[in-house]
C-alpha cells in the first residue's frame, strides 16, 4: 500500500477535527462555533512559526486543547483558552483582543496562563518563589488555569525529545518537583503518573529502559497469574449478573523504581507490581456504594483477606476526590494481590480528577453531595492563607506548599464529634493549629482517646483528640520538628519569628550597653564581625538573639580572647536555625579565596567526565548523597568553576535542577570502578541473636575489596539496628554487600544510606 503524504495544512486540519469529535463525544454542551473561531484565530496568529521539533506551532495548542478536553474532561471555555494559551505570550495580539473576540472568561483564563507562561523556576530562588506564588494565586482564582497549564506541561513533556539535553533536565526536574505533585493533589492520577514517568525517562534513561524491559519480559507470567486469580471472581460476578470490566494494572515505571530505590531491592523483589482493578456499571446510581461492598464480599469469599489493608475511600473519599474500595487478598500462589473496586463514575474521577466530577455535578444528579469539591475548596483556601502570610525564605516557602501536595489523609474527631481531615503523620500539635492558631500557640498537651499524650504524638484515623491549652504557654522552637502541615508550619514560623524578633531586639540593647561600657562604637561592623566569628555565628540577628536569650554573654574575657584571636571552643551552637540545607547555603561553603586564581571555565554544553584519579580535581562529591563510581550522577557548576557531583535521585539535586538549571552539566564517571575507595554507609536491622555481629563482619570481609571503617550497633527489645561505614570502589560492591548481608537469616534489611545521615 502506498503511503499518502499529507500536507501540513491537512495534518493541522485533521488534528483539529479529532479535537472536535472528541469534544462532541463528551457530556458537555455543544458549543462548536466558538471553538472553531478560537482555532482559526490561533492558527492565523501563530502562522509561520515552528516549534523546536520543526512542526507548525499551532499543533501544540491543538494538542493541549485535546488533553484538556479528553484527558481532563474540560468544556468549551477551557478548550478555547487552551487553543489561545500562547497567543498573548508569543504573538502581537493582546488579552484585550481576546476579550473583545471571545469574551471575558476566556480572556481571564488566557491572561492567567500568560502570567505563568515562563515556567515556575527562574535562575534565582527568589524569582522561583515569586513565579510559584503567581501560579498558586491564579490557580486559586480559577482552578481551570492550572488544569490547562497541566495539559500544556504534559504535551511539552511528551515532545521533550526535540530539546537539548540540558533543557530536558531542567524541564523534567521542574515537572517532577512541582507539576506531578500538583497533578496528584488535583486528583489527575493518570496525568501525574505520565508526568513522573516522562521526567524519569529523561533523567535516568538507563534505569528507565531497564525497568521497562523487565516489565515487558515478565508480562506473560503476570498475565497467567492474573488469569488464574481472576477466573473464580469472574465466574461469580457473572452469576450475579454484574456488568463490569476486570483488568491487571501494572505500576508505573517511576513508582516501581521508587520502591526499588527506597527498599534497595531488585526488580524481581517488588511483589506488588500490579493491582487488579474492577470497574462496574451499577444497576442503579444510588446503589454504587452498596455494590462495591457486594463485590468485596464476592472476593473475600474466595480469597483470604489481609485485615490491615482495606482502604475504604467509598464511604469517605480522599481530599482529591478519589473514591474506590481497595482490598488486599492472598492469591492461590501465596502472593498478596491488591484489588481496586470502583464504579464507572468513580473510575472517571480517579483517572481524570475532579474536573470530570464537575461534569457529573452539572449533569442530572444535582443533589449529589459533592464532598470532594468542598475538600478541595478548603485546600485552596489554605493555599491562599499561606500566600497571604509572607515567607521571606523562598525555598522554605516552596517546601511548605509542597508539604501539602503529596500528603494522604487521616480523619480525626473533635471531642464534639466533628470530623477534621489531616495529612497522614499529622501530630496533635497540627490538630491544635487546625482548630485555631491561638489554640496552636498556647497548647501544652493533648488527650487522644482520653489518654494524655505529648504534642508530638502522631494521630491515627479515627482518633478523638482534645487539646489542652494554657495562657502562659508560648510557641517553642522545637515544635518545628513535629508540625507536618503547611498551615501549622507557616503559622508557627511566623509566631517564632515574632518572638525571635523581640528577643534579638533585647539582645541588641544588651550589646549597645556593653559597647558603651567598653568604649566600642556599636556601629563598628568589623568589631561585630570579630565577635560573631568568635562565637561561630554567621548573622548579626543570630548573635543578638543568642545574647537576648542569655546563651551568650559578653565580658572582658571575650574581648581579650578576640584580641588574642583565641577561638571560643566551649560555646556550642545552641539553637538550630529555621532553614534547612538550601542551595544558597551549599554555595556559601565553597568560597575559598585561594582557589580563585586558577579559574578555568567548565564547558556547560559537554559531558563532564569525573576522574577520581586526577591530581587537581575540578570537582567534589556532594556530601548530601555521597555518590560513588557507578551511580547515576549530574554536576552542578559552582561560582568558582568547580563541579559538585550529586546523585540524580538526590533531593538536593532535584532542587538544583529546578532552580539552577543553567548551572547543570551532564556528568559521568570515567570508570565504573575507582582506584581510590570512597566512604559509604549501610544501615542494617534485624533480629538480635548471639554472634550476629560476627556474621555481619564476616560477610563483608568475604568480599575482599571492602574495608570496614566504623560499626555502630544497638540492640533493643530483641531487635538490632546498626550503621556500618565502609570504603568501596564502586556502586556494585555496595549492592553486593547489601545482598550478601540479606542472606543472613536474621538480617531483615540492609540499605545504603546517604553520608549526611551518619554524620549526625
Ligand atoms: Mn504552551
Amino acid at each position: 500500500m502506498e503511503e499518502v503524504k499529507l500536507s501540513e495544512d491537512e495534518i493541522i486540519e485533521n488534528e483539529f477535527q479529532t479535537l472536535l469529535s472528541e469534544y462532541l463525544a463528551s457530556n458537555h454542551r455543544k458549543k462548536v462555533e466558538i471553538i472553531e473561531r478560537a482555532y482559526k484565530f490561533a492558527k492565523q496568529a501563530h502562522q509561520g512559526i515552528l516549534r523546536q521539533s520543526g512542526e507548525p506551532y499551532i499543533l501544540h495548542p491543538i494538542a493541549v486543547a485535546r488533553i484538556a478536553c479528553k484527558e481532563i474532561g474540560l468544556g468549551s471555555t477551557s478548550i478555547c483558552a487552551a487553543l489561545l494559551h500562547d497567543v498573548a505570550e508569543d504573538t502581537e495580539y493582546t488579552i484585550e483582543d481576546i476579550e473583545r473576540l471571545f469574551g471575558k472568561k476566556i480572556a481571564q483564563l488566557v491572561d492567567g496562563l500568560t502570567k505563568i507562561a515562563g515556567g515556575i523556576f527562574g535562575d534565582k530562588a527568589s524569582e522561583q518563589a515569586e513565579n510559584f506564588r503567581k501560579l498558586l494565586l491564579t490557580m486559586s482564582e480559577d482552578i481551570r488555569v492550572i488544569l490547562i497549564k497541566m495539559a500544556d506541561r504534559l504535551h511539552n513533556m511528551r515532545t521533550l525529545s526535540s530539546l537539548p539535553q540540558k533543557k530536558q533536565y531542567k524541564i523534567a526536574g521542574e515537572t517532577l518537583y512541582i507539576y506531578a505533585p500538583l497533578a496528584h493533589r488535583l486528583g489527575l492520577f493518570s496525568i501525574k503518573s505520565e508526568l513522573e514517568d516522562l521526567s524519569f525517562k529523561y533523567e535516568s534513561p538507563k534505569i528507565y529502559e531497564e525497568i521497562s524491559q523487565k516489565i515487558a519480559e515478565s508480562e506473560e507470567i503476570r498475565q497467567k497469574a492474573f488469569k488464574t486469580f481472576s477466573l473464580p471472581i469472574v465466574k461469580r460476578m457473572d452469576e450475579r449478573g454484574i456488568k463490569y470490566e476486570i483488568k491487571a494494572r501494572i505500576k508505573s515505571v517511576y513508582s516501581i523504581w521508587k520502591k526499588m530505590d527506597a527498599k534497595n531491592i531488585p526488580f524481581e523483589e517488588v511483589y506488588d507490581l500490579y493491582a487488579v482493578r474492577i470497574i462496574f456499571d451499577p444497576k442503579r446510581d444510588e446503589d454504587e456504594k452498596r455494590e462495591c461492598w457486594e463485590i468485596y464480599s464476592i472476593i473475600t469469599d474466595i480469597y483470604r483477606l489481609h485485615p490491615d489493608r482495606i482502604r475504604d475511600w467509598v464511604s469517605r473519599p480522599k481530599a482529591n476526590g478519589y473514591q474506590a474500595l481497595h482490598v488486599t487478598v492472598m492469591g492461590s500462589d501465596g502472593n498478596w494481590v491488591e484489588v481496586q473496586i470502583r464504579s464507572r463514575k468513580m473510575d472517571e474521577i480517579a483517572e481524570r480528577g475532579f474536573a470530570a466530577h464537575w461534569k457529573y455535578k452539572t449533569g442530572d444528579n444535582n443533589d449529589n453531595e459533592n464532598y470532594e469539591e468542598n475538600e478541595l475548596d478548603i485546600w485552596l483556601k489554605t493555599i491562599k492563607e499561606i500566600l497571604e502570610s509572607p515567607e521571606p525564605n523562598a525555598l522554605d516557602f516552596l517546601d511548605t506548599i509542597k508539604l501539602n501536595l503529596y500528603a494522604s489523609e487521616i480523619f480525626v474527631f473533635t471531642p464534639k464529634g466533628e470530623i477534621k481531615t489531616l495529612p497522614k503523620d499529622a501530630t496533635a500539635l497540627d490538630f491544635a493549629f487546625t482548630l485555631h492558631s491561638d489554640v496552636g500557640y498556647h497548647c501544652i498537651a493533648a488527650k487522644v482517646n482520653h489518654k494524655l499524650v505529648p504534642l508530638s504524638q502522631k494521630l491515627q484515623s479515627g482518633d478523638q483528640v482534645e487539646i489542652l491549652t494554657s495562657k502562659s504557654q508560648h510557641p517553642k522552637q522545637e515544635w518545628i520538628n513535629f508540625v507536618t502541615t503547611a498551615k501549622s508550619k507557616t503559622r508557627l514560623i511566623n509566631a517564632l519569628r515574632k518572638e525571635r524578633k523581640i528577643v534579638s531586639t533585647a539582645g541588641e540593647e544588651i550589646y549597645k550597653k556593653f559597647a558603651e561600657e567598653h568604649k566600642i562604637n556599636p556601629d563598628d561592623l568589623s568589631m561585630l564581625d570579630k565577635i560573631m566569628n568568635h562565637f561561630g555565628v554567621v548573622r548579626k540577628e543570630e548573635l543578638f538573639y543568642l545574647m537576648g536569650n542569655n546563651d551568650i554573654t559578653l565580658d572582658d574575657g571575650t574581648l581579650k580572647a578576640i584580641s588574642e584571636k583565641r577561638p571560643n571552643i566551649i560555646f556550642k551552637y545552641l539553637k538550630k536555625p529555621f532553614t534547612s540545607l538550601t542551595p544558597s547555603k551549599l554555595s556559601d561553603t565553597r568560597n575559598k579565596e585561594d582557589e580563585e586564581d586558577e579559574k578555568s571555565f567548565i564547558d556547560r554544553t559537554s559531558t563532564f567526565v569525573i576522574r577520581p584519579e586526577e591530581e587537581n580535581k575540578r570537582y567534589n562529591i556532594a556530601p548530601c548523597c555521597n555518590p560513588v563510581p557507578g551511580d547515576d550522577v549530574l554536576g552542578y557548576v559552582n561560582d568558582n568553576e568547580t563541579v559538585t557531583i550529586h546523585k540524580i535521585a538526590c533531593p538536593v539535586a532535584l532542587r538544583l535542577k529546578s532552580s539552577f538549571g543553567e548551572r547543570l552539566v551532564v556528568a559521568r564517571w570515567k570508570e565504573a570502578k575507582a582506584a581510590k575507595p570512597s566512604l559509604v554507609s549501610i544501615e542494617i536491622s534485624g533480629i538480635d541473636t548471639r554472634g550476629i555481629l560476627n556474621q555481619i563482619t564476616t560477610q563483608i570481609n568475604n568480599l575482599g575489596t571492602v574495608d570496614i571503617r566504623s560499626i555502630n550497633m544497638e540492640a533493643k527489645d530483641g531487635l538490632f539496628y546498626g550503621k556500618i561505614g565502609l570504603t568501596v570502589h564502586s556502586v556494585q560492591s555496595i549492592t553486593e554487600i547489601c545482598n550478601n548481608l540479606k542472606k543472613i537469616k536474621e538480617v531483615k534489611s540492609a540499605t545504603r544510606i546517604n553520608q549526611a545521615k551518619t554524620d549526625k
